[in-house]
């Protein structure tokens, strides 16, 4: 049986590599069978893949800005002409709902339409006649190999915030994608070679820990992206920087919305749902903890959620009305289901229990939406990222409160407040110790032209991910100082001044 299964291997020097050794299932989260091998790379892919972007580097970085623009546009023609055929290996090997991987590769290519622009994103500064004869210009040079990383839970968008700056900045790049999903990337490899990328430009390694290893510690890579969870962050931005790498490194979640005691509570609670169980809570953004100020906005709140989450439809992420599908894989869903059992032993009131919901016996990895109430900032359900469906209730009594407790929070992605009042909106705006603020929306998540990432435990290194901070992370800059005179050289032992 095991022979039949399609393996999903390398690209490598613009081809398909068929690779042999180690493999690890490819789940459907849905039926919980086996549809596809990864095969796992290791060093020799590694160097294979980082020599086949260096070699790929000198000619591609001296294309102009706008010939490389002009791959990529190619490559968004093809991304959108192949848009279902994309959305539906996102749902078959993640799990999410149709309309949700549609949306996810979407907001992926929102970040090809910005790297399009980048002749207009790479103009540099230009300071005339500094000193006598003298013009002075800083001019961003693209940085070399750059590899990234990613997580199963975007396995279209995540890889997308990376590549398509790195590329048009005039980098090459080595992709390691979650070895979850990792189809996702062998498919985004092939379209851009379709395009006109040129080989070894854009590559994939499939594998584990051994790789992302071996391509951190690689001397010919010069940047590393992450994003994944925290302890892996950690340690991928620890181990890159001291390999003399530059590096971005985005971790865990556990993202508050704040509802204050005059938010509109049928909006509010319509957008908390989504948040909370969208992607069955596998989201960085997924907001996790809804803080309610006042004991009267927390009873009308939990009863409101009880109520909407009784008709959430839960099921297989093809069937047309299914509004969050399975957990991606068993583990995960046993894991999540270990922590709705922590927060009954912890003393939280478990509202809704996902273990019992019927969808949660079918073969998939299934767990309905989960509620607890009366949740205190010391529980491990309150303090750790679950990453599924699960919602935790806090109460406080006042905007401070919620402020306090945001800030005590190991992780600082992003957090909301809805509410009426202008006034308290701005407060929270300016207090709030995450790097993603939203107004009366849930999920802020920024635009392509801006730029993506938290604070605090939720972020390593100095820069966010995509729009300028991406042009920025993947290019480096240089000073021009030039003098053309047609008067004779007369610099001499002193500094130069402006004068
Ligand atoms: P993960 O940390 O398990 O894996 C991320 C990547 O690291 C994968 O490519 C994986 O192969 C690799 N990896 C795993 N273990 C490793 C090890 N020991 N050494 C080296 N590399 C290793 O994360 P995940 O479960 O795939 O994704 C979910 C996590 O990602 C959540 O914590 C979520 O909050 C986070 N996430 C964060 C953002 C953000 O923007 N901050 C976005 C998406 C996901």
């Amino acid at each position: 049986m095991q022979l039949s299964l399609r393996t999903v291997g390398h690209f490598i020097g613009g081809e398909e590599i068929a690779a042999r050794g180690a493999t690890q299932p490819v789940w459907n989260p849905a039926t919980g069978e086996q549809q596809a091998a990864v095969v796992l790379g290791g060093a020799a892919e590694a160097d294979a893949a980082v020599r086949s972007a260096a070699d790929a580097f000198p000619e591609w970085s001296s294309r102009s800005p706008l010939q490389r623009a002009n791959v990529l546009f190619r490559f968004r023609e093809l991304m959108h002409a192949n848009l279902d055929r994309l959305a539906a290996l996102v749902t078959a090997e993640h799990g999410k709902t149709r309309d949700d991987a549609r949306a996810e590769v979407l907001r992926g290519l929102d970040v090809v339409d910005f790297a399009c622009g980048i002749p207009q994103l790479l103009k540099g500064e230009f300071s005339a006649g500094v000193s006598r004869d003298i013009d002075a210009y800083a001019l961003r040079q693209p940085l070399g190999v750059c590899v990234g990383i990613t997580p199963f839970n975007f396995p279209a968008m995540v890889p997308m915030w990376m590549f398509p700056v790195a590329l048009a900045c005039g980098n090459t790049f080595v992709l390691k994608p979650s070895e979850r999903d990792p189809s996702l990337g062998i498919e985004m490899a092939k379209l851009l070679r379709d395009a006109g990328l040129p080989k070894g430009v854009f590559n994939v390694v499939n594998g584990g820990a051994a790789v992302v290893n071996a391509l951190i510690e690689h001397p010919d890579v010069a940047a590393v992206s992450f994003v994944g969870s925290t302890p892996i962050a950690r340690h991928v931005f620890t181990s890159a920087n001291e390999h003399g790498k530059r590096v971005q490194a985005l971790g865990g979640a556990k993202n508050h919305l704040v509802v204050m005691p005059d938010a509109e509570m049928d909006a509010t609670v319509e957008a908390l749902v989504g948040a909370a169980y969208g992607s069955a809570g596998e989201r960085c953004m997924a907001i996790s903890v809804a803080v309610a100020v006042g004991d009267a906005t927390a009873d009308e709140l939990v009863a409101r959620i009880e109520r909407r989450i009784a008709t959430l439809r839960v099921d297989a992420g093809d069937v047309p009305d299914a509004e969050m599908g399975p957990l991606v894989t068993r583990e995960h869903r046993e894991r999540v289901a270990s922590y709705i059992e922590l927060g009954e032993r912890e003393g939280a009131r478990l509202v809704a229990d996902g273990r019992t919901h019927a969808v949660a016996q079918r073969e998939g990895f299934f767990l309905g939406p989960t509620l607890f109430d009366r949740v205190k900032p010391e529980m491990r359900i309150y303090r750790e990222e679950i990453f599924g469906p699960v919602l935790c209730v806090v109460r406080v009594p006042s905007l401070d409160a919620a402020l306090e407790l945001i800030a005590g929070h190991e992780f600082g992605n992003g957090a909301a407040i809805f509410t009426r009042d202008g006034a308290h909106a701005r407060y929270f705006e300016r207090k709030v110790t995450a790097g993603m603020v939203g107004i009366n929306v849930a999920i802020p998540v920024p635009m392509a032209f801006n730029s993506f990432g938290g604070w605090k435990a939720s972020l390593f290194g100095d820069h966010h991910v995509h729009g300028p901070e991406g042009v920025r992370f993947y290019t480096r800059m240089k000073s021009v100082t030039a003098r053309w005179s047609e008067s004779p050289d007369r610099q001499g032992f002193s500094m130069p001044t402006s004068g």
